[in-house]
């Protein structure tokens, strides 16, 4: 039987421009699509007549070729005579459906991307995609608990985590080496299978291939037929200074291997930064209490203090309060992004002696002589205004 022209099929003239073909394939598409006409087997070879024509007449090159040699051009093995390349022998027009989801807007592989809209979004579903184009890979998370100076400092650290990886006997086709796969015969290839009530159309994951688009004659023996095999991955992740709990780091394709050719998945690292003896974490500040001598918070001196990146001179200055907290300029926690760096807060706490020889008794008592009332300053203004009450 012979082909009917392409041009005619989609109702235009020989030198249609692109933006009239495709309006032209929108209208016939639509009308023939096989969600409006169930179980219309004269509809559904019109929507795949209609669809092929648009791919060819949409690619310049092909469209050329048809042009010149007509239906030959596509006919028998190794291409057109003399066709641009010689490439489309065989018959390797594409599923009408993906000719009519890209028109239609509706993304290209592993859906999730935005585009489309209203019916032809739940007549395409999200994910999944249909046929060969293959399930992507899941996201795996990884919970890394870290102390606070590797978050500090940054750090490099080997993790090692069970993951399904693409099985090397069947290369990830899932059928035993030697044996074949097909099309499966419930969605024909394409992995879903559409439902219509009227003008609401449900897509659902094929129950036949589970969304594969395909069956295996002999499943693999070592993956039974899923393609993936679990196994132990080791991997080195490099944790930048300044993380923080819940900081999530991403590593790229190192999650679940992709079914049958979908992409692999990520890796989330979500990071726990364990509690610290010394530190309290304040945003990108540091904050530590330290004791020190009441003799030292009166007369000052020059005190050592830790930070996460070994120690600092803190000076007190005479007559120093409990309670005063002093800032240690960058010595808190880098900044994940951008190159500052927080401080460290050093609150002090006077200590008094808890037990004093009679020598050190006899010294502070006659300090205490000589001192009266005098000198007390925040003693002296709260004695002040107590005076008010009693
Ligand atoms: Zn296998
Ligand atoms: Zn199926």
């Amino acid at each position: 039987m012979a082909k009917e022209d392409y041009y005619e099929l989609l109702g235009v003239q020989k030198g249609a421009t692109e933006e009239e073909l495709k309006k032209a394939y929108r209208k016939k598409a639509v009308q023939f699509h096989p969600d409006k006409n169930p179980g219309n087997k004269e509809a559904e070879e019109m929507f795949k007549k209609v669809s092929e024509a648009y791919d060819v007449l949409k690619d310049p090159e092909k469209k050329a070729a048809y042009d010149r040699y007509g239906h030959a051009a596509f006919q028998g093995p190794g291409g057109g005579p003399g066709g641009p390349g010689g490439g489309y022998g065989g018959g390797g027009f594409h599923d009408p459906f993906d000719i009519f989801r890209e028109v239609f807007g509706q993304g290209g592989r592993g859906g999730g991307g935005g585009g489309g809209g209203g019916i032809f979004d739940e007549m395409f579903g999200g994910g999944g995609g249909g046929g060969d184009n293959g399930r992507d890979g899941a996201d795996l998370r990884y919970d890394l608990e870290i102390s606070l100076e590797e978050a500090a400092r940054g750090v490099e650290k080997e993790i090692s985590f069970r993951k399904n990886v693409t099985c090397e006997r069947c290369t990830g086709s899932g059928a035993e080496p030697g044996s074949k796969r097909t099309t499966c015969p419930t969605c024909r290839g394409a992995g879903q299978v559409r439902r219509s009530g009227g003008i609401i159309v449900f897509t659902q994951t094929c129950p036949t291939c589970g969304g594969a688009g395909s069956r295996i004659e002999k499943p693999c023996t070592a993956c039974h037929g899923e393609g993936r095999t679990p196994k132990t991955s080791k991997l080195n992740v490099r944790i930048p200074g300044g993380v923080d709990s819940g900081s999530r780091l991403r590593s790229s394709g190192n999650g679940e291997a992709g079914h049958s050719g979908g992409q692999a998945g990520d890796l989330y690292i979500v990071i726990t930064v364990k509690e610290h003896e010394l530190f309290e974490r304040h945003g990108d500040d540091l904050f530590c209490e330290i004791p020190i001598k009441f003799t030292l918070a009166t007369l000052g001196g020059t005190i050592e203090v830790p930070t996460l990146f070994g120690k600092a001179s803190l000076k007190i200055p005479a007559a120093t309060q409990s309670g005063t907290t002093f800032r240690l300029r960058s010595k808190g926690m880098p900044q994940l992004r951008g190159g500052g760096q927080g401080d460290q807060l050093v609150r002090v706490h006077v200590e008094v002696p808890t037990s004093l020889t009679s020598e050190q008794r006899k010294a502070l008592e006659e300090f205490a002589r000589i001192c009266g009332d005098a000198d007390h300053p925040v003693a002296k203004s709260w004695f002040d205004k107590a005076k008010k009450f009693f």
